[in-house]
């Protein structure tokens, strides 16, 4: 297997850059793989943190697995693990690259292009065309938390065994957005993508973390590539095939009183807005439907409009 300028013979393991740009102080924009290769031919695996610059979960997810030596253990096929691919953005507290381009939206990239466009095109042309199948590490924007949850193509049959494989609490069979890895990965190159989406942006939260690190073991489990079997988890998953956003009716402070995870039921309250200079009275939000809250804000000040829970049926 050659990728860039590394080359990994069965049994062999090591890392490789590839250089994908450069930064106005002439550093070069690289993204560092990790390649662990079993002496038995089977699946390549790759997984992938930091997409989205500021959205640590996955990357400390991928670490851990670096640095506990799962990869180290494997009997068939090969790991790719990334744990950071957008470095600028990472440096920046940032979901993008310095252009304001987000790389999950530039796939499947040009070499010309964009620095977004750019490390698209380092990740598709170097790392996508050695796989079989990948886990895209993600987690809630600015003041979103999402419930740890695997998505995927639901017309994609790989995609949903090895996501039954991963069990992390939540199942979401949608579609991906434009230009995404996981929309570009499956269509042009048959690759089936799980996306991971746990927490929020720039911050660590632990039961996301547990979750991905143990659904990697399962995967690979499932993959044949480990053949100790991992502990199931402790609760089958729920599985959510639409979901609609909740969002702010008027301006001001917000609580919620009930958090993703848990499922609601129509009319049930869930949250309040508030207004700070106590001129008008709170304002209570009910669920509009039954269903299960899937993320929720946990931004204190919102604005009219601001999306506030993500509820999935
Ligand atoms: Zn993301």
């Amino acid at each position: 297997m050659a990728i860039a300028d590394g080359e990994f013979y069965p049994g062999q393991s090591g890392t490789v850059e590839v250089v994908a740009g450069q930064l106005p102080s002439g550093n070069p924009v690289q993204i560092k793989a990790h390649v662990f290769r079993a002496y038995q031919p089977g699946p390549t695996v790759l997984f992938l943190g930091g997409v989205h610059g500021d959205e640590i979960n996955g990357v400390e997810i991928i670490r851990r697995c670096l640095r506990g030596g799962i990869f180290k253990r494997l009997e068939t096929g090969t790991v790719i693990a990334i744990p950071l691919l957008n470095i600028y953005g990472f440096n920046n507290f940032s979901r993008d690259v310095p252009d304001g381009k987000d790389v999950n939206r530039s796939f499947p990239g040009t070499k010309s292009g964009s620095l977004a466009s750019r490390i698209a095109h380092g990740l598709s042309h170097n790392i996508l065309t050695h796989v079989n199948l990948a886990v895209d590490f993600h987690t809630g924007g600015r003041g979103t938390y999402n419930y740890p949850q695997i998505r995927y193509n639901a017309e994609d049959l790989r995609a949903a065994e090895a996501a039954e494989a991963f069990a992390p609490p939540l199942i979401f069979a949608n579609k991906a957005p434009a230009k995404s890895l996981r929309r570009h990965a499956l269509k042009i190159l048959n690759v089936p993508v799980l996306t991971f989406e746990g927490g929020e942006n720039l911050r660590y939260d632990a039961h996301s973390i547990d979750v991905g690190v143990s659904g990697i073991a399962r995967l690979l489990h499932q993959q044949g590539m480990l053949t100790k079997k991992p502990p199931a988890p402790d609760r089958t998953p729920v599985r959510i095939t639409q979901s609609t956003w909740i969002r702010a009716s008027r301006a001001g402070l917000f609580q919620w009183t009930k958090r993703s995870g848990f499922a609601v039921r129509k009319g049930e309250a869930i949250g309040i807005i508030s207004d700070p200079q106590v001129g008008r009275l709170d304002k209570r939000i009910y669920a509009p439907r039954d269903g299960f809250l899937i993320g929720h804000a946990n931004a204190a000040v919102v604005s009219q409009g601001d999306a506030l829970f993500h509820i999935g049926e």
